[in-house]
């Protein structure tokens, strides 16, 4: 009997596998037409300046609006995109969406006003892979470098590749920041925050989540914050859902919060009537704060 029952577990896994592998390999298809057919979307999400409550920036993350099957999430499709090598090209679309956006949003926000666009490490590593498109795209639109953040993770400075540093130091030159996403879910080693220019570290949704008075997660986050502060660092808290954790990321002297507690990724046109509702508050107020 138990003999049965394991023979029925593994024809039932390796179905389970087969229809995954199935998915996969269609998405990969699908995917391949995903930019000329105009099905990708650009979302926002608001980052908030913890010391003037005022959305000062914002991350734009990929949707896939696919024929049949709906709004598809990045987490699904992100990694096929790696796999296949498609993240170059979509990887390049988004960027030339935020730097739209953030020319025309500019002047609602103020001088802090950037956008950050996230990057895969393929997008980095491959030699075919941007930098020069990139640099052009800026320069035709008169956008300047710093209203652009390039969000990497840990991994790409673990044992980077001279490619890697060069890129860097390109954005560098254009003035383009840099983030640290995910910021203490990867590796241990710290070297490569003194190694390199980096302006944020995004400290990850995990601690934010556990965020209690004085729990381990609140140390955590603390200490990063103390730290990231001495080497001139700027941190962004993700995945901030409540007032407490709010209120105690403020304690901890957090500079910047990302969270549904303000708002989810919305489309461009949605984030753009945030930010003229709150330009219009700031002008009532007589308020002008431009620097977090
Ligand atoms: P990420 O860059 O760490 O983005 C933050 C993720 O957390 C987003 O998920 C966002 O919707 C979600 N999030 C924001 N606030 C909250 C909150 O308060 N609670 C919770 N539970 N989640 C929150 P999303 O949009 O599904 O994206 C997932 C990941 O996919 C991103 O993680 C990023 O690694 C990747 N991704 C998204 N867009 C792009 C892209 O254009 N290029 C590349 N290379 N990767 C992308
Ligand atoms: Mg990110
Ligand atoms: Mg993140
Ligand atoms: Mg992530």
């Amino acid at each position: 009997e138990a003999k049965n029952r394991g023979r029925n577990n593994v024809c039932f896994f390796s179905q389970a596998m087969r229809e995954a592998l199935t998915q996969r390999t269609s998405l990969a298809r699908d995917l391949r037409s995903a930019v000329a057919n105009d099905e990708l979307r650009d979302y926002y999400q608001p980052i908030i300046c913890l010391r003037s409550d005022r959305i000062v920036k914002a991350e734009t993350l990929m949707r896939w609006q696919h024929p049949k099957r709906g709004l598809i999430s990045p987490a699904l499709f992100i990694p096929v995109a790696e796999e296949t090598g498609e993240i170059i090209r979509m990887g390049d679309w988004i960027f030339r969406q935020a730097a739209q956006n953030a020319l025309k949003w500019q002047a609602l926000v103020g001088d802090e006003f950037a956008i950050s666009v996230n990057k895969s490490p393929m997008q980095f590593i491959d030699p075919s892979a941007m930098n020069n498109d990139w640099m052009q795209l800026l320069q035709q639109l008169g956008l300047e470098g710093k209203r652009i953040v390039v969000e990497i993770t840990e991994g790409l400075l673990l044992n980077p590749d001279p490619v890697v540093e060069q890129r860097l130091l390109h954005f560098r030159d254009l003035g383009v920041q840099v983030a640290i996403d995910d910021f203490g879910t990867g590796y241990s080693s710290l070297s490569y925050l003194s190694k390199f220019d980096i302006d944020f570290l995004k400290i990850d949704q995990s601690f934010t989540r556990e965020l209690s008075e004085g729990n381990e997660s609140y140390v955590l986050c603390e200490a990063i914050i103390v730290m990231a502060h001495k080497l001139g660092l700027k941190v962004i808290a993700e995945g901030v859902e409540t007032a407490m954790q709010r209120d105690l990321l403020r304690a901890i002297h957090c500079d910047y919060a990302q969270g549904f507690f303000y708002s989810p990724p919305i489309p461009a046109a949605e984030f753009e009537q945030l930010l003229a509702a709150e330009a219009q508050k700031a002008g009532a107020q007589g308020a002008q704060v431009d620097i977090c």
